[in-house]
């Protein structure tokens, strides 16, 4: 059993509630912190950890905290990113729903060091149950003088906010969430300036994934050093993965980082195994956004090293034989699944989540879908297949922000590694216009609580 920090009392009866979860030893981290560090103390333990954002991107933490401008005069903002919308990804909201106080321990802990005195929690809309769960968690921590004006007799204030999110896929993409926050409509801004410079109301803001600031409560009390000790090189520390697709135990596991993918999939401990007995044919490891992975790339890397459970293994050989570790959405893939009808589900849900500021995305991912589906059910042509690869690379790198790239990655990877099935929907037209499976049960995030 690998160690866990986040999810350790996950089945203590009660752990949702202020009074449990103090008798778990729940807010030490805010007591070391405020009584005996300084906030650079805590940034520079965070820095040690090597922690690395869970939201997606995997940017070290510390050092995004350490690019936070520090103008005289000036509040600053801790926004914690729980817009939870990835398809394939629910583990945020299964830390929010059982471990509330886990987050806003690390809520406290994170402000202190960034010198925040009024932070945000945004959470996904439709999330109304955990929205609930995290006011009651904030009002019984404030009630123990955890919140609130001179926190601990420390001198130090902060006020805690619950904002619920603006219906939309892209108010993940943290400008766009920042914009929201302020009460207008969900567009991602152009970069620069970067929010830690201007981000919330033009002040120096810090937005971190949920997962990554629950996080900070185990580098404050056991140390960075302690921390980094967990996993491999520069992958540390635990990792949520949120597992569904066709497996016999889809649901939120926390790893060490550096599991060998084989055995994540096929232990009693993890996923045990392909349900049905079918055979492995492909993995999205990381959220609908990443590069699919064929059978053959994902139990060793394109170098014959047992492919691990971290960012550097997954990414090992770039787009071409790798993937990402993103927000951690591990979805498995049997013999049945059809690549094509997968992968023009997932355009779908990024053709309907455009923004539709910038044209190639706008323009491009209605356009894939509908070349997708033409494929899919027996009415594209050979010309098609290199339309779609045309249109995602016209897409790719040519956008405000990243959904761009994440509606192109898994075409690309698709037709990368699976050209063979696009080309058999458009020689079978017959079967393909007859066929109607092959479409993965992955699970979006309001499924699993
Ligand atoms: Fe909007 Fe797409 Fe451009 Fe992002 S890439 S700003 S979602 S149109």
């Amino acid at each position: 059993m690998g160690r866990k920090l986040l999810l350790e009392h996950i089945n203590v009866p009660g752990i949702q509630t202020f009074e449990v979860y103090r008798q778990k030893g729940g807010y030490r981290a805010v007591e070391k912190a405020l009584k005996s560090m300084s906030p650079d103390d805590v940034v520079e333990e965070v820095k040690k950890s090597g922690l690395r954002g869970r939201g997606g991107a995997g940017f070290p933490t510390g050092m995004k905290w350490s690019f936070l401008a520090k103008p005289e005069g000036v509040p600053r903002y801790l926004v914690c990113n729980g817009d939870e919308s990835e398809p394939g990804t629910f583990k945020d909201r299964y830390l929010m729903t059982h471990i509330p106080h886990a987050l806003i321990e690390g809520m406290i802990v994170s402000s202190y060091a960034l010198g925040a005195n009024t932070s945000y929690i945004y959470v996904r809309g439709e999330m109304m149950p955990q929205i609930r769960i995290l006011e009651k968690a904030i009002a019984e921590a404030k009630a123990a003088g955890f919140l609130g004006k001179d926190i601990l007799g420390t001198g130090y204030d902060l006020e805690l906010y619950v904002q619920p999110g603006g219906g939309a896929y892209i108010c993940g993409e943290e400008t766009a969430l920042l914009e929201s926050l302020e009460g207008k409509r969900g567009n991602p801004r152009i970069k620069p300036p970067f929010p830690a410079v201007a981000g919330l109301y033009g002040c120096p803001t810090v937005v971190n994934n949920v997962e990554s600031i629950a996080a900070t409560v185990p580098i404050v009390n056991d140390g960075g050093e302690e921390y980094a000790k967990i996993g491999i090189e520069r992958s540390t520390g635990t990792k949520l993965i949120s597992a569904s697709g066709n497996i016999n135990k889809p649901g939120v596991y926390e790893i060490e980082l550096g599991v060998p993918v084989e055995e994540f999939i096929y232990s009693d401990e993890y996923c045990g195994g392909i349900a049905n007995g079918k055979r492995l044919k492909a993995l999205v490891a990381g959220g609908s956004s990443v590069p699919i992975l064929p059978a053959n790339l994902i139990s060793t890397t394109i170098k014959g090293e047992p492919r691990l459970m971290t960012y550097e293994s997954l990414a090992d050989g770039g787009f071409q034989t790798g993937t990402m570790m993103g927000s951690g959405g591990f979805i498995v893939f049997d013999e049945d699944q059809c690549i094509v009808r997968n992968t023009w589900n997932f355009t779908r849900f990024y053709s309907h989540e455009s923004c539709g500021q910038c044209s190639p995305c706008r323009e491009g991912t209605g356009w894939m879908e509908n070349v997708l589906y033409n494929i899919e059910t027996g009415q594209g042509s050979m010309e098609d297949i290199d339309l779609l690869w045309d249109i995602q690379r016209n897409i790719e790198g040519n956008t405000i922000c990243p959904l761009g790239d994440a509606a192109a990655w898994p075409v690309a990877a698709a037709i990368r590694h699976f050209r063979d099935e696009f080309e058999w929907h458009i020689t079978h037209r017959d079967e393909s216009q007859q066929r109607n499976y092959g479409l993965a049960h992955y699970a979006d995030p309001l499924e699993y609580a």
